[in-house]
């Protein structure tokens, strides 16, 4: 008898994605087990690729079967809840094995092939080796002559105050030449030091000192009792912006680690990870760890561990940090929960709240989803009693929401006022600044100018590659494409087409920001959009700085809206959403809905109460109307009932094939060819509902010059159709298609490829 292991490899394709089996050497023999990261000879050149261990069994010697080159040390094996999560992701999203082997670890716990020092022999290595970097400390004095640098100057100066990392000096300028030939003079001294662990050491501990208002209180106590049962349980905190929802999230995890149990906190994006955290390190201490895609590999890979080893209590993070391996989880909580951001948009095309959903059941953990404007989806299942519906109606402090008001772009036009910033909008903001308030302006469009259009031929500058405007960016000198990012420098003045003048429109933020300087000079403006963020830390330090009232006016793209909670804001603008007013997608009303009801949220929280100016060229829009209204209920009466009559989630579900390749005509080809095959595999079923759309271009038919096409199939969702699906795209890849056209298919879209 031999021990033999089934194992999926890396880089396979969806129909060549099974199990291999395995010979197991002698010496490898106490090392493997299910969950084991593998190195593996692959196809008939034997070439090394990465595996995973998924079985385990003692067969009969076959002298047939391949050995195992490497097996990867067994701290690096998964354990068998992640093992659990890689499969149910596999199931669910139509990723293979090791795609979702690579959404649940991070990269700096995987392995790569390499070669063994006889340079011959196939080995697994870490994926990171460094995980310790140079600390410099001054121990001598800097000699006069030669003249010191300027450089080395900076460097003696900044280390006066205590050793400093690596990392640290050369974000001020110094490189580590100029460091090295200073160690070499034995004025600096330098020590390998672990990576910082800690990622927000100096957070005080303050407890959880709060006292709840009498409403949250009740909201804490309809939740808490679920903590304790040890069965899975679903509730919807559905609170108003401003009623202390992340203060009944305090309570909650103060609970739930009495119990000797461990939380889970997702929030929507990065930038409102600093803010989680302070507050979280702020009432918990260290326990608490990070999992978000800002962190470098490093920092990401030891926060990891900390949780894998047990060293923490609390996790909060991003989308990804639903796989975090916390062990006896009891609290689950999806902030912000409506957020398109909850739903992966590359393989593994996951849904947060599917996985978290998951690892309750798994746990017997409370998920709690919170927002004040939950999905559709969410709200209905709390309307039918799916989830436990817990609201929060008043804001804390009693203040009452912000009163909106709507400016008319089209009549300030009529009235010869062609500004970007109405009059109305720059009188409240001026008077805002007099009060010593601070001011949100939220525009969700990057850039300068948005759109270059011929004045001859009446043609929009597009991107070559991307069937997409490009954008002027001033500042960088040069026209940008926000989907491939290709760009055209110097500006052009002449159409390329017909050699015609070119006219630049479009209000974009770096727009905006220069007639707000213009507007008012003495006003302190900060910019938030991806251009003004892209360095680490910077989102944070922004931010921090806008909190700490170093600024009067914060002006940025949807980044600004949501979460944030600084009690000087008494006046919210939006500038402009009106793109979002006609975008595509089952969802895109209530993406008006959401932003702009969060952003209005983010003015009065404190003592002042606050106000909101909405510019449009849609005054009378339904949703924009009652989102000023801040109208949750209406909304959703509304927006169910269009959701049932046109036949879309959750009343269906919505599985998006996308397809794309180099030329056109076989693109096209390709998804009608997969639309046949799904037809004809369908009709051989019994009870599969199903209602195929399509194969149409997508709504941005060309990126990155790959043209692209949907179907769109509306379903029941279930295993049935699941199973459906896994055989149309065996089919698919038999015939060769993907040549044609690489195929996606996703679960979670808001129907908009
Ligand atoms: P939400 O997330 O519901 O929009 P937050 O949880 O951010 O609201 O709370 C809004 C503000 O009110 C925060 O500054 C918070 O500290 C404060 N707050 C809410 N409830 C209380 C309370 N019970 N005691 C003290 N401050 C509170
Ligand atoms: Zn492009």
């Amino acid at each position: 008898m031999a021990k033999t292991v089934q194992v999926a490899v890396s880089n396979a394709t969806y129909h060549f994605d099974k199990l291999y089996t395995y010979l197991v050497m002698p010496d490898q023999e106490s090392l493997v087990r299910t969950g084991s990261l593998v190195l593996v000879p692959f196809g008939r050149s034997s070439r090394a690729r990465m595996g995973i261990v998924l079985g385990c069994d003692e067969v009969p010697v076959n002298a047939k079967l391949k050995a195992l080159f490497d097996v990867a040390p067994d701290t690096a094996a998964l354990p068998p809840d992640l093992l659990r999560l890689v499969l149910f992701l596999r199931e669910r999203t139509f990723c293979t094995y090791y795609e979702a082997v690579k959404a649940v670890i991070p990269y700096g716990a995987l392995y790569k092939p390499a070669l063994a020092e006889d340079g011959v022999t196939p080995v697994l290595r870490r994926q990171l080796t460094r995980h310790t970097e140079n600390q410099y400390r001054l121990v001598g004095t800097l000699p006069q002559k030669p003249k010191p640098t300027a450089k080395q100057l900076a460097a003696v100066a900044l280390l006066g105050g205590g050793p400093r990392l690596l990392n640290d000096l050369e974000e001020k300028g110094v490189s580590r030449d100029v460091l090295d030939r200073l160690c070499d003079k034995g004025v600096l001294a330098c020590e390998k030091v672990n990576k910082t662990l800690d990622l927000y050491g100096d957070i005080p501990q303050k407890g959880v000192d709060v006292t709840l208002t009498p409403q949250q209180q009740a909201a804490y106590d309809a939740l808490a009792p679920h903590l304790a049962t040890g069965k899975a349980h679903g509730a919807l905190l559905y609170g108003v912006t401003g009623s202390g929802k992340t203060l009944v999230f305090l309570k909650l995890i103060q609970q739930c680690l009495a119990l000797g149990r461990k939380a889970l906190i997702l929030v929507p994006e990065i930038g409102l990870t600093p803010q989680m955290i302070h507050r979280l390190k702020s009432a918990f201490g260290d326990r608490v760890a990070v999992q978000h895609s800002a962190l470098n590999h490093t920092e990401r890979f030891l926060q990891w561990q900390m949780i894998q080893s047990g060293g923490a209590d609390i996790v909060v993070g991003t989308r990804s940090a639903v796989f975090a391996p916390l062990r006896d989880i009891g609290l689950i909580i999806i902030d912000e929960e409506q957020e398109h951001t909850y739903r992966s948009e590359s393989a593994p095309r996951f849904y947060a709240h599917e996985v978290a959903r998951q690892r309750a059941a798994e746990n017997g953990a409370l998920l709690l989803l919170a927002s004040a404007t939950p999905s559709t989806e969410s709200f209905y299942a709390a309307s039918k009693g799916r989830y436990q519906l817990v609201t929060l109606t008043q804001r804390y402090g009693g203040n009452p929401l912000p009163t909106v008001e709507m400016v008319d772009m089209r009549a300030e036009l009529a009235e010869g006022h062609s500004g970007d910033i109405s009059r109305r909008m720059e009188e409240a903001i001026r008077q805002n600044l007099e009060q010593g308030k601070q001011t949100i302006l939220l525009l969700n469009r990057r850039g300068y100018q948005t759109v270059t259009v011929c004045q001859d031929c009446g043609q929009v500058l597009k991107c070559e590659k991307c069937s997409v405007p490009m954008v002027y960016h001033k500042a960088r000198g040069e026209l940008l494409c926000h989907y491939c990012g290709s760009s055209i420098r110097p500006v052009p003045t002449k159409c390329p087409t017909c050699g015609g003048k070119l006219l630049y429109t479009g209000f974009g933020t770096q727009k905006a920001e220069e007639e707000l300087a213009k507007l008012f000079p003495t006003a302190r403006i900060l910019r938030m959009d991806q251009d003004s963020t892209s360095t680490k830390d910077a989102h944070e330090r922004l931010l921090a700085a806008f909190g700490r009232h170093e600024y009067d006016i914060m002006l940025g793209t949807q980044m600004v809206a949501k979460g944030l909670d600084f009690e000087d804001v008494t006046l919210v603008g939006v500038l402009g959403i009106d793109s979002l007013l006609f975008a595509q997608g089952f969802r895109s009303s209530e993406n008006v809905f959401s932003l702009v009801t969060q952003v209005v949220g983010r003015g009065g929280r404190a003592e002042s109460p606050g106000h909101a100016i909405i510019q449009t060229v849609a005054p009378e829009d339904p949703i924009l109307n009652l989102a000023a209204a801040q109208d949750y209920d209406a909304f959703f009466q509304q927006e169910i009932l269009f959701r049932k009559l046109s036949l879309y989630p959750p009343f269906c579900r919505v599985c998006m094939v996308g397809f794309s390749g180099t030329k056109e005509a076989d693109v096209a080809s390709a998804a009608a060819r997969f639309a046949q095959i799904l037809g004809q595999l369908a009709s051989q079923r019994e009870k599969m509902p199903l209602r195929v759309l399509g194969p149409t271009p997508c709504t941005i038919a060309k990126i990155n010059d790959k043209y692209r096409y949907k179907l769109t199939v509306k379903c029941r969702g279930d295993r049935a159709f699941r199973d459906l699906m896994r055989e149309v795209l065996a089919t698919y890849e038999k015939e060769k298609l993907p040549q044609k056209a690489s195929v996606i298919l996703d679960m979670h879209s808001d129907g908009d490829l």
